[in-house]
């Protein structure tokens, strides 16, 4: 490695996980991967890959700072740095970035400020990356930490995509409208599809399908619209969210039931999706084996899925006046033959088609289309890690 090698980590903190991976960059190599799980709880967990080896040990973790001594420790313990000033920048996925950032940056004062004042839109989310944050900077002060949003990437969508049709206030005075969100993995995958076709230019429909799920319509370089909304529960049907819901429900139920509206939105949030149609699971592959078995509402489950995916695609690609590509990623887009198979069936019409044999295919990067489809279709692995990195390293 040149010696012009720098070191970053690429941090994702949860409520009650801390991932991390370091890498040696510009050449991209993961030098080491892990998380610190369950922090808080009695029963903490720490991982960490060392020589391609997953080491596991339980731990007393019982807050961010906790969690980010015992990483720092374990990377010099276990010989992957030898000093902790060998990590060059630290780079922290944010949620929730508002209006405020239409890029990564460099975190100061200020910006933790707006990622507070952000929480108020990201309540689930930007408290805990806002707690990974806090405790790097104390325990590397001489670090340079860099924030990458998930929202950013959308910042391009035109007010047509992003505003709501409700009386301006709410937008103006309580900033309600579209932000979008798995930006960084929409980014990544985009362009990891224009590398793939030499066209920097092209229009990609990115379709990223995991137990949260939103599919994108990419132009070039920009986001012109995204399945996702104000919150992370609009657009698709997922493991456990809704998606779209007419919003008259929302008080309907309430009256109906006597459910408080936390209850109701907690209902939408984690008792929806697939595992509220189904009665069964909110993870794809039960519904799948359910589905094989002959379990009514778990096909119903995917017939809804489906039909939601198959919409926002033929809505892109009208959207993009004809895409050049799509692409599927995250869990159930990686490892789902059959749902990647019964989406691009039901959108014929429009010439695409998979090559069924190619389609066979498991967490891998791949032309899955037919030679004869309209547009290639890619099965793409995400890596919102790398994303992160490459943020950092413009910075450092
Ligand atoms: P993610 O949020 O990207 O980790 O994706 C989680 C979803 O991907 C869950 O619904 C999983 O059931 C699904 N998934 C992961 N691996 C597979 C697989 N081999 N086959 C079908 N679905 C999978």
């Amino acid at each position: 490695m040149g010696g012009n090698m720098k070191k970053i980590l690429a941090i994702n903190a949860g409520s009650s996980t801390l991932k991390f991976k370091l890498f040696a960059m510009p050449e991209e190599t993961v030098l080491t991967e892990g998380k610190v799980d369950r922090i808080g709880k009695p029963d903490a967990e720490f991982t960490i890959y060392v020589n391609g080896e997953k080491k596991r040990e339980s731990v007393t973790s019982d807050s961010a700072p906790e969690a980010v001594n015992i990483v720092l420790d374990a990377l010099v313990n276990e010989g992957i740095i030898s000093h902790l000033n060998e990590i060059d920048g630290v780079g922290h996925r944010v949620v929730h970035g508002g209006e405020y950032f239409k890029d990564s940056t460099i975190i100061n004062q200020s910006v933790v400020e707006k990622i507070d004042e952000l929480s108020a839109l990201a309540p689930l989310h930007n408290p805990a990356n806002l707690q990974g944050i806090l405790a790097f900077r104390e325990a590397l002060p001489n670090v340079m930490n860099v924030a990458v949003f998930d929202t950013s990437f959308h910042q391009t969508m035109p007010p047509e995509s992003y505003l709501y049709a409700v009386p301006m206030d709410w937008y103006r005075k309580h900033h309600v409208r579209k932000y979008g969100f798995h930006g960084i993995s929409h980014k990544y995958v985009s362009q990891r599809v224009q590398q793939l076709l030499e066209k920097p230019e092209a229009k990609v429909i990115v379709c990223h399908l995991g137990s949260g799920a939103s599919i994108c319509a990419v132009d070039g370089e920009q986001s012109v619209d995204t399945s996702m909304g104000f919150g992370p529960l609009a657009g698709l049907v997922m493991g456990t969210r809704s998606g779209d819901i007419d919003a008259t429900i929302i008080p309907y139920i309430v009256k109906q039931t006597g459910k408080s509206l936390e209850e109701v939105e907690y209902e939408l949030n984690y008792k929806s999706g697939f595992l509220g149609v189904s009665e069964h699971s909110n993870d794809s592959r039960d519904i799948e084996e359910g589905i094989e078995k002959g379990h009514e509402g778990c096909r119903l489950a995917q017939n809804l899925f489906n039909r939601r995916v198959v919409s926002y695609i033929a809505s892109y690609h009208a959207l993009l006046n004809g895409a050049d590509a799509i692409a599927f990623t995250a869990g159930i887009g990686e490892n789902s033959p059959q749902t990647r198979s019964e989406v691009i069936q039901a959108l014929s019409v429009f010439g695409f088609k998979l090559d069924e044999e190619k389609n066979q295919v498991y967490g891998k990067e791949r032309l899955i289309s037919s030679e004869d489809s309209s547009i290639p279709i890619y099965v793409i692995p995400t890596d919102e890690e790398i994303m992160i990195a490459r943020d950092v390293i413009r910075f450092v």
